[in-house]
């Protein structure tokens, strides 16, 4: 056996105390690497060195961060195909997606690099006489960083270069079933030349590296992504210090795709596929609730069922694979019992939701599709995060916005229309952080706001510009002239 790969605190890679299987999940004998999992102790010795490091790196020129930004940016543009394998293997999305993926991270650095000569404040008069006022924006301190497992390399990407890029400090806690890129990423942020204590990596469980984040006193600011249920708890941990962190959660989806009847049949079927199962539909902006109006829903199901059986579901890594497998067994059990629960409900099945046998032993599953849903039933209600879609028909386009709004969740919305009167009104009225025209819900750039609405999200936007929102605070700044 290898030796298993590390923390990194302080400046320096940690043997751990224990060590624990990263597996594949296309290939269950397939062990990618052991990896450290750490405890209390771990993220207690990672504040006090970003501590220490805090007063230096955030006082440094914003052309050194720039240069380390692009430093890191350009090692992962240079081993995007060996870091997107890597990603496949652990996580189970297709070796195109991971490679995505990947070249997704380099370009945040990138944006971020250039985003940190760019930090403008504010000069304005004052309303007394002979007084200047001066806005200026600094950074937090220590942000901790909490995120899960199915955006394995950019999630992480887009918390790490922005805190870096305006002069915070890091410790980083990824998902347990995904240490393999954020280990990698750690490595190229550390080959860049970060000082030692700026950017930590704790690998670890959420109940103990996680919680004591959240508890520690000396962390200024959490910024979280993963379930509505994890987030609450992030959130009420996180205010209850005698110094209150700031705190940004980006949570589930339950995400519609409305499909009208004056739709590009082409176009709706793809933007419906894509957005309900690439990915094996694990992504929180994935379209879960598609809303088809009467005249257009027989002809867009049988062509969507016609699309999937072109789809082949099997090894992530393998040439030709359009879906790869769940990524673990308690997810696939989860997919499972929505697939009964939809049944039980009363909505047809009307494609896959399958377990499927593969060359290699995985959690392979096939892309569900549910007819005859109403906005009722818990499949229409609950994020599932699989690859499980229920289409819900409807009248007309007034009730399909309506069903679209009907949901505790708001992070994306999407409609096929051919009409500039309902694209622009949808635009308006989805009650929705982010709104496609003609597009999947899932799929975004990288230089604009990120985020959602109601139940998904809670906190600044992450991505683009408006990242400083959360990793800076304001200071407001009075002289006597
Ligand atoms: P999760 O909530 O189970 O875990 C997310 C992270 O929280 C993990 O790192 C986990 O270890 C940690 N955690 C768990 N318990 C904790 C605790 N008590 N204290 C501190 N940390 C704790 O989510 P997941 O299963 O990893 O990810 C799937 C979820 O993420 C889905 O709901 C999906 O919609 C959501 N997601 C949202 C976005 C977005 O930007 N809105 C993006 C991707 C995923």
């Amino acid at each position: 056996m290898t030796a298993p790969f590390r923390n990194f605190i302080a400046g320096e890679w940690v043997a751990p105390t224990e060590a624990v299987p990263n597996v594949n999940p296309s290939n269950l004998t397939d062990v990618v690497g052991e990896y450290a999992r750490g405890g209390a102790a771990d993220v207690d010795a990672a504040v006090a060195a970003a501590k220490a490091a805090f007063p230096a790196w955030s006082r440094t020129v914003p052309y050194a961060r720039h240069e380390i930004l692009k430093k890191v940016a350009a090692e992962i543009f240079a081993r995007k195909d060996e870091l997107g394998r890597l990603l496949s293997r652990e996580e189970g999305k297709t070796l195109a997606e991971g490679i995505g993926e990947v070249t997704r991270a380099g370009q945040i650095f990138e944006f971020f690099a250039a985003e940190t000569v760019r930090l403008a404040g504010e000069t304005l008069p004052s309303v007394r006489p002979g007084v200047g006022v001066e806005v200026t924006r600094e950074p937090l301190g220590i942000v901790g960083m909490i995120t899960p497992w199915n955006f394995p390399i950019a999630i992480p990407a887009w918390k790490i270069a922005p805190a870096l890029a305006y002069g915070n400090c890091i410790v980083f806690k990824p998902a347990e079933l995904v240490p393999g890129s954020a280990h990698a990423l750690a490595e190229i942020i550390v080959r860049a030349g970060v000082p030692a204590g700026v950017f930590n990596l704790v690998m670890g469980k959420g109940s103990t590296v996680g919680q004591r984040l959240l508890d520690h006193p000396d962390i200024t600011a959490i910024t979280f992504t993963g379930s509505v249920s994890t987030g609450r708890k992030v959130a009420a941990a996180a205010i209850s210090g005698e110094v209150m962190k700031k705190v940004q959660l980006e949570m589930g989806g339950k995400n519609p795709l409305v499909v009208l009847d004056d739709a590009d049949l082409p176009i709706a079927v793809e933007t419906a596929v894509n957005g309900a199962f690439f990915s094996t539909g694990q992504r929180c902006t994935a379209s879960s609730r598609i809303i088809v109006t009467e005249g257009i829903h027989d002809r867009f199901v049988d062509a969507v069922k016609g699309r999937l059986a072109q789809l082949t579901v099997d090894d992530a890594l393998k040439a030709g694979t359009h879906i790869g497998p769940v990524v673990d067994e308690s997810q696939l059990d989860q997919d499972m019992r929505y697939i009964e629960i939809g049944r039980a409900e009363g909505a047809t099945l009307a494609y896959g939701g399958e377990r499927l046998n593969r060359e290699s032993e995985g959690f392979y599953l096939s892309p569900a599709l549910f007819t005859e849903a109403t906005p009722e039933m818990r499949i229409s209600r609950e994020e599932i995060f699989g690859p499980v879609a229920a289409v819900i028909r409807v009248k007309d386009y007034e009730e399909a916005l309506a069903v679209s709004n009907d949901t505790p969740f708001g992070l994306s919305s999407g409609i096929c229309t051919t009409s500039l009167k309902h694209a622009t009104h949808f635009k308006r009225n989805a009650d929705a952080g982010m709104v496609m025209v003609n597009l999947p819900t899932a799929g975004v750039d990288f230089h604009v706001p990120f985020g959602g609405r109601k139940g998904s999200s809670y906190g600044p936007r992450e991505q683009g510009s408006y990242a400083r929102e959360f990793f800076t605070q304001v200071k407001t700044a009075y002289t006597l002239a």
